[in-house]
């Protein structure tokens, strides 16, 4: 048996269907675990229970499935993991690096705003406040002065000084579960992913994330953000600018003008188009063609 070194992942939430821009990022995420001889994991974030929508999870999973998609290992829910994300909040608690906060997000709000991502940063309203664990509160990491920086393959060297550009973030919400940043880093790791392929719009996060991983004594995984499809009005493909569902019709051009989006050139496309059957197969020949440095930043 030859060992495995690379293991990617495809990390939808269920807050609606897959539409383009998904489609584009699962394809960058698949192409790479495949031209690595890799595994390709599926995990669905469905931690957020405020978020996820009925449903959802049927559907994403039935178009992986219609596309040609072909994972390895089991799925992961992160709804049946919050036991593992409590566990290593009492190691983070343990340690001091975690205070409850009262914050409202309104109140948060007439803080600094981040210019680029638009997000509050926080200046740890509640750090020094000792608020005991009465009753359910959000919990922050408190962050340091210093700077992380890391090599994005595709957007290049990034910095960020978490305490100024974010502050203390949130990794347990005030409706008792892991945040985003919280179970992202943990799952990642607990599933040995080698290198994380996903949309631009949480490229500006990641700092966040090679934070805890360095709280918490884990290996950073090798990061490329896939600049996220916008519609004629320059926002992103989402359920809130009803972006198109992925529909079974339709999925040979969808797939075709994914690759496309994602850089392979049209000679390769039509030799791509007359070696494949199916879904799955125009996929697994593409994995060949597929380069981050065919990726354009708009
Ligand atoms: N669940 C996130 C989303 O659907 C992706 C998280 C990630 O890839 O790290 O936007």
């Amino acid at each position: 048996i030859t060992p495995v070194n690379y293991i990617g992942r495809f990390a939808p939430s269920p807050t609606g269907k897959l539409h383009f821009g998904s489609l584009v990022t699962a394809i960058a995420s698949y192409l790479r675990a495949r031209s690595q001889s890799g595994k390709w994991l599926v995990r669905i974030e469905d931690v957020d229970t405020t978020r996820i929508q009925k449903d959802a999870i049927y559907s994403i999973l039935t178009v992986l499935e219609q596309y040609g998609f072909q994972w390895d290992d089991e799925i992961i829910y992160q709804s049946k993991r919050s036991h593992i994300y409590q566990d290593y909040l009492k190691l983070l608690k343990s340690k001091e690096f975690v205070y409850n906060c009262i914050c409202n997000r309104k109140g948060i709000s007439q803080h600094d705003i981040q210019p680029q991502t638009g997000e509050a940063i926080y200046r740890g309203r509640c750090r020094n406040l000792n608020i005991l664990d009465l009753k359910k509160h959000s919990k922050r990491i408190k962050v340091n002065n210093i700077e992380i920086s890391f090599i994005d393959l595709i957007y290049g060297m990034l910095k960020q000084n978490i305490m100024n550009e974010v502050g203390d973030f949130t990794i347990w919400r005030v409706e008792n579960f892991a945040s985003y940043q919280l179970a992202v880093v943990i799952d990642d790791h607990l599933q040995g992913i080698t290198e994380v392929v996903r949309g631009s719009d949480l490229l500006l996060q990641t700092p966040r994330q090679i934070y805890l991983q360095k709280y918490l004594d884990f290996k950073t995984p090798s990061y490329a953000h896939i600049p996220i499809v916008v519609n004629e009005l320059g926002q992103k493909l989402s359920k809130q600018t009803k972006a198109y569902p992925l529909l079974m019709e339709n999925s040979r051009e969808n797939i075709f003008s994914a690759l496309k989006y994602l850089g392979i050139n049209s000679f390769f496309i039509s030799i791509i188009n007359d070696e494949s059957k199916n879904n799955a197969e125009i996929l697994i020949n593409s994995a060949k063609y597929f380069k981050f440095n065919l990726v354009k930043i708009f």
